[in-house]
């Protein structure tokens, strides 16, 4: 057993020890689960259907708890942690209904019947950051319990808490032993050991890009099924006959949730060059009242940053050469607080404009018309998430389907809705989770042929 410090955000002192796995700790996890994958792929559906729902409804009674537990270890507002348990549950509800609907096609063949059946892969691995703890798990193991496969769920080394009171519930709710793992430690001797050892069939990574990469790698040895969600730059175009004060007063939020450590963050602003000047006058109020405060109160819309080295990291971006616009407000309490900072980067090949900094800091710039915007929205390696404003409804249409990103919005900045499928093009990532289809990336398709001829 190795104990490892957990250190609070909030105030940057150690509140907590937690176990990091050994590779031998790991294989006897993952064993059990290939063990518990034989029973728990026999049970009913109706039967499966009903643990996943009882389970949900566990996390339901543990909503605040989670939350709570949540804003301690990772320093998000009380508002989104709420929201990010409750997530937890919805998409356990919503996938609880997938067990009595998995179905396959019966499809016209000559000389018999042709059947398709969807079978589970066998022991999934989930792989979190640590940057949505709750949610990102939830999407990984709620699909893969409800088609009939056993988890092994690997949270961040710096954000295990909350995977491993989930992991406790899913026992309280019924869900059988050795079905649902959860193991805390690091990714080179876990998260590896989950890529290395046969017995794990899938993995599911969310991350960055250059972890996803080894990843995939790895899961090439096997031919192991691989999901990867990856790394973004995403671009928030704001066009000129958009609805100016809405665009502007929702910018700030679109970057800043979660202080800027959010996949889907809008870190590259696009404005049209006829209205820069009255949209900037407008997105500094907006900037400026955005309450970077105490993530307990139920006004805070943003917290500190993760832990002290990811925040010296994003401070790398704030060098002298660097012209910034406007900075909003942050407490200089102890903890990894950052105020959001507004950068006008000197050129589109700024590497403000192209690293995904992963923290609350936006970069502004103009754009001429629709073709232009694409272009510069385009110029990316990422393409995970991005956001429209415009008021012509053909513009925006034309527009988002211009744009190679996996999930973009029109006159809104949301990028997540669990009955919708959710992933990057480029390097943001490879296949779709949530939505109906997510259960495709955890089954295998088995087609049976009968001949009736004899
Ligand atoms: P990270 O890649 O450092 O770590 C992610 C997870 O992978 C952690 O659990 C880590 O322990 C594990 N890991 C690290 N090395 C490993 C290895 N060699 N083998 C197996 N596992 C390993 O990412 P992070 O810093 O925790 O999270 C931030 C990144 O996640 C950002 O790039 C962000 O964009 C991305 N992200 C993507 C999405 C999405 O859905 N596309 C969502 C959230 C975060």
């Amino acid at each position: 057993m190795s104990l490892v410090d957990l250190i609070s955000p909030l105030d940057g002192k150690v509140f907590s020890q937690i176990n990091s796995a050994s590779a031998a700790e790991t294989d006897l996890v993952i064993e059990k689960a290939a063990k518990s994958f034989e029973n728990w792929k026999k049970v009913s559906p109706g039967d499966r259907a009903k643990l996943l729902r009882n389970f949900a409804s566990v996390i339901d009674l543990h909503i605040e708890e989670l939350a709570q537990l949540e804003v301690k270890n990772s320093g998000h507002t009380i508002g989104n942690a709420r929201w990010e348990a409750g997530n937890v549950r919805d998409v356990l509800n919503y996938y609880s209904a997938a067990p009595e609907r998995l179905f396959g096609k019966q499809i016209p063949v000559p000389n018999g019947i042709d059947i398709t059946f969807k079978e589970p892969l066998g022991v999934v691995g989930v792989i979190v950051p640590w940057n949505f703890p709750m949610p990102i798990a939830g999407w990984g193991f709620a699909p893969a319990l409800a088609a009939g496969n056993t988890v092994v769920l690997k949270p961040a080394e710096l954000t295990p808490l909350t995977a491993i009171r989930i992991g406790e519930l899913a026992l309280e709710a019924g869900i059988p032993e050795g079905v649902f793992n959860v193991i805390s430690g690091k990714g080179s001797v876990v998260g590896a050991r989950f890529v290395s050892n046969p017995k794990v069939r899938k993995i599911v990574f969310t991350g960055s890009t250059d972890v996803g990469k080894t990843i995939m790698s790895g899961c090439a040895e096997q031919i192991k099924r691989v999901t990867l969600e990856l790394g973004g730059k995403s671009a928030n175009i704001i066009f000129a006959d958009s609805d100016l004060d809405l665009a502007a007063s929702n910018a700030p939020g679109a970057v800043f949730d979660n202080a800027g450590q959010d996949c889907c963050a809008r870190s590259r602003l696009l404005v049209q060059r006829n209205v820069f000047d009255s949209f900037m006058e407008k997105f500094e109020v907006a900037v400026k009242e955005f309450q970077v405060i105490d993530p307990y109160q139920d006004n805070s819309q943003m917290g500190p940053l993760i832990s002290k080295n990811h925040l010296s990291r994003v401070k790398g971006y704030l060098t002298d050469q660097t012209q910034i616009a406007f900075v909003g407000s942050a407490p200089s309490d102890e903890g990894f607080w950052l105020a959001p900072h507004v950068l006008i980067p000197n050129s589109l090949d700024d590497k403000s404009l192209t690293e995904e900094i992963f923290g609350p800091v936006v970069s502004v710039v103009t754009f001429e018309d629709e073709a232009d915007a694409i272009k510069i929205a385009n110029n990316s390696n990422f393409g995970l998430s991005g956001s429209i404003w415009s008021r012509d409804i053909g513009k925006a249409i034309r527009v988002s389907r211009a744009i190679e990103s996996g999930n973009l919005s029109v006159n809104s900045n949301s990028s997540v809705r669990y009955w919708t499928p959710f992933g990057g093009y480029k390097q943001s990532g490879i296949g779709r989770e949530l939505g109906p289809d997510a259960l495709d990336a955890f089954t295998e398709t088995k087609n049976v042929f009968f001949d009736t001829t004899r």
